[in-house]
């Protein structure tokens, strides 16, 4: 079977891998001279079932308003007409009750864990060398209220088999050291026992090496996908600006482009950008920079250990697909920086760029075959999660089209335009 992954993200290579395992002839297809550059190469790295939360909750629409009105939220929407952000965003809304909120965190929380687990077995079948960290994530809460309300919030993931533990300052510095000033401006921390973090960027190369190498994969790199072409309720093509790819199967795997490519074939999928900050800085002194990754809750900024750097991100923006930043876009990443791990890193000299998560409005996933051609494959649309839940995604995806049973149910994933019955 030829198949043919557009997206050479976490999500494209992952794809391709499980797909080629099985015996398919995979090609796959990226606009970027270089794999996993767009969301994977500047995510913040957490490998963190705990955080899957759905971002589409109670508390999201007044969010959403302070932040029409001016102020510094952790969401934030540019103020916009276009239909497409509009048909998101009412139907982000509707998923922001109590009920739709827990639903769609249990559902995420599910295809994190499975993920995680997959990706520490291909890391190991595979050999993969990604600045893995396996000591579980901290989330530092500097108000006594807010860790009170933040340990309730826990539970729910807690009830779902995630291991959360409550930590005080002392036991933080236990845990690491170089969280001997963060202990002085935090309350406590709750520790996601069972998360860790790397770098995707490196899992991604690396695991596009092993398919190259021994799996006979193909990558067209520097070659953007334009549309399909499809003939008979089947995708026969994918037209790129460098010629005309024919095969039997395709998976879109674009992340925020998924959506402007699903549509040259009358598939809408309700994937919109949410912009984030990241920085990249070289470690100065190892003793002052965490090896634990995790969230400053206050300000919601998420940092990483990878290698000998340490990435920090925050920031959502809902402003389309414009991915420029001005310097102010990343003082709240260097301000929580400096003040909880002061001399740590080079932050003067510190790399920073903007990347998008593919959001869908509910938070879950696209994994599936669409429902308009028979031969054409969605795995796209995994948010602020997509690094955790990639592995997982994957495999599902390969499950499915194997015909194999998948290991979760597949229905809260389905190719859909909007949720039926909502
Ligand atoms: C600031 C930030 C912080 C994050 N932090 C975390 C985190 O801590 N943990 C976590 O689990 N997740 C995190 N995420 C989310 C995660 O990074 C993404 O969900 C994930 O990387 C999505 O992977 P992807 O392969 O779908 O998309 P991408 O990595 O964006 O890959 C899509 C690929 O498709 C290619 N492409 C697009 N259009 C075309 C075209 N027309 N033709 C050919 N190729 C095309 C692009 O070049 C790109 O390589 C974060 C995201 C952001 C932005």
């Amino acid at each position: 079977m030829r198949t043919v992954v557009v997206g050479g993200g976490v999500v494209g290579v992952t794809t391709a891998y499980y797909l080629a395992r099985d015996g398919h002839e995979v090609t796959v297809v990226d606009k970027a001279g270089e794999l996993g550059t767009d969301a994977t190469g500047g995510n913040a790295g957490l490998i963190a079932p705990s955080h899957s939360f759905a971002w589409a909750s109670p508390q999201a629409p007044k969010m959403l308003v302070r932040s029409l009105m001016g102020e510094a939220t952790a969401i934030r929407v540019k103020l916009s007409l276009d239909p497409r952000f509009l048909w998101w965003g009412m139907q982000f809304m509707r998923e922001c009750t109590t009920k739709r909120a827990r639903a769609n965190t249990v559902v995420k929380l599910g295809l994190a864990q499975y993920s995680q687990a997959e990706m520490y077995r291909l890391e190991e079948a595979e050999g993969l060398l990604y600045d893995v960290v396996k000591k579980g994530a901290v989330y530092l809460y500097r108000d006594e209220h807010e860790l009170e309300v933040g340990l309730d919030k826990m539970a729910l993931v807690a009830e779902h088999g995630q291991p959360v533990k409550r930590l005080t300052p002392d036991d933080l510095v236990a845990l690491d050291p170089a969280f001997k000033n963060a202990a002085e401006v935090v309350k406590g921390a709750i520790h996601g026992v069972s998360d860790g973090s790397g770098n995707s960027e490196k899992f991604t190369t690396e695991l596009a090496r092993v398919c190259r190498e021994k799996l006979g994969v193909r990558f067209l790199l520097g070659v953007s996908a334009l549309r399909f072409v499809e003939q008979g309720g089947k995708v026969t093509t994918l037209v790129t600006d460098q010629g005309e790819l024919a095969a039997d199967q395709f998976v879109l795997a674009a992340g925020i482009q998924s959506p402007i490519i699903s549509r040259t074939i009358g598939q809408d999928i309700p994937v919109f950008p949410a912009k984030g900050f990241s920085i990249t800085a070289q470690v100065l002194d190892d003793s002052a920079t965490p090896t634990v990754g995790g969230v400053d809750e206050k300000t919601l900024v998420a940092w990483s250990r990878l290698g000998d750097t340490l990435r920090i991100s925050s920031t959502a923006q809902f402003d389309g697909y414009n991915r420029s930043h001005v310097p102010s876009d990343f003082d709240n990443i260097f301000k929580t920086a400096r003040e909880l791990f002061p001399g740590a890193a080079d932050w003067d000299g510190a790399q920073v760029r903007s990347c998008m998560r593919p959001m869908t409005p509910d938070g879950p996933p696209i994994i599936g075959r669409g429902t308009k051609h028979s031969n054409l494959y969605y795995n796209t649309g995994h948010g602020h999660m997509g690094w955790t839940m990639a592995c997982g995604s994957s495999l599902l995806l390969a499950d499915a089209i194997a015909g194999r049973r998948p290991a979760l149910d597949m229905d809260p994933f389905v190719v859909r335009t909007r949720r039926k019955g909502r």
